[in-house]
Formats: structure tokens, C-alpha cells, sequence
């Protein structure tokens, strides 16, 4: 359903190899857990609570999927799990939207996605805008979806 290719500006990227129906699981975020001062800069890590990220070597398919400001994958359930947002065409590259998995304040990455609403620059979740949060709420990861003072 998904392989790993080559994009001509993203390094690698992942992509759908048939037609994928809106709502279909994509890609269960795999890794091993550690706290913000146990991160090793080799690793690859989603940031999944406050002070906890999922971390691998680099070589998972989620470790692989890049960002999109109009992403048709998102964290629907609030797990580390992507779902199709809509229907997806073979062929078409699988991204989600960075912000809804990152909290962690002062991140910043440029973004290429190309789209019309492209944000040009992608923030943690906490530096978008309250409108942001609150169009993004149903896709981003449960632990952003809490007042942050709750942390
Ligand atoms: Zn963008």
C-alpha cells in the first residue's frame, strides 16, 4: 500500500502504491521511548508527550513520511498513528503536518510542501495560532490537544 521513494526536493518520502480510502490506517509510528535529555542527535524522534519522544534509527516508514501544510494523513485517533484524512490516489505522497505532532518550543523547519496555504515556515504546535490549533485539534496527538498548563 506504501513504499519508500526518492521526491526530487525532500530527500526521502513515502508514497501510496494503490488508490487508499479516507480513513484507512496508513502507518503505526513505530520506536523505542525516551525523555528530552536521553535524545541522541542519530536519532530520529516524534515528539509524543510533553517530555517523551518515539525514537528509531531512521529506517521505519514513518520515519520517512515528510511535512505538508494541506497533509492528507493526520493523527486522527490521537495515537502515533497516521490515517488517510481523505481519499488518497496511487501515486500520491503521504505527508502530515509537523505541527500536530511537535511541541516542543522554538522548533522551527523550513517547509517546501508547495501548497497554496503553505506556511513557509513550520512551529511547534504551541507557536500556531489559536485558529490553527483549534482546525488542526482533530488530527494532532492527544497529548497537544490539552490545555497546555496541564502538562
Ligand atoms: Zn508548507
Amino acid at each position: 500500500m506504501l513504499e519508500v521513494r526518492m521526491t526530487p526536493n525532500m530527500g526521502r518520502g513515502v508514497f501510496a502504491t494503490q488508490a487508499i480510502a479516507r480513513g484507512t490506517e496508513l502507518v503505526v509510528c513505530q520506536g523505542w521511548l525516551a525523555k528530552s535529555d536521553s535524545l541522541d542527535e542519530n536519532w530520529h524522534a516524534l515528539q509524543v508527550g510533553p517530555d517523551l519522544w518515539l525514537c528509531s534509527a531512521g529506517d521505519n516508514l514513518d520515519d520517512c513520511i515528510n511535512h505538508a501544510c494541506a497533509p492528507n494523513a493526520g493523527f486522527s485517533t490521537g495515537e502515533p498513528i497516521l490515517h488517510a484524512l481523505r481519499d488518497i490516489a496511487a501515486g500520491e505522497q503521504i505527508a502530515w503536518d509537523y505541527s500536530t505532532s511537535i511541541g516542543e518550543p522554538g522548533w522551527t523547519l523550513a517547509c517546501l510542501c508547495g501548497a497554496v496555504e503553505c506556511r513557509q515556515v513550520i512551529r511547534s504546535w504551541w507557536e500556531l495560532g489559536e485558529s490553527e490549533r483549534t482546525r488542526l485539534g482533530p488530527i494532532a496527538l492527544t497529548y497537544l490537544r490539552v490545555p497546555r498548563d496541564t502538562w
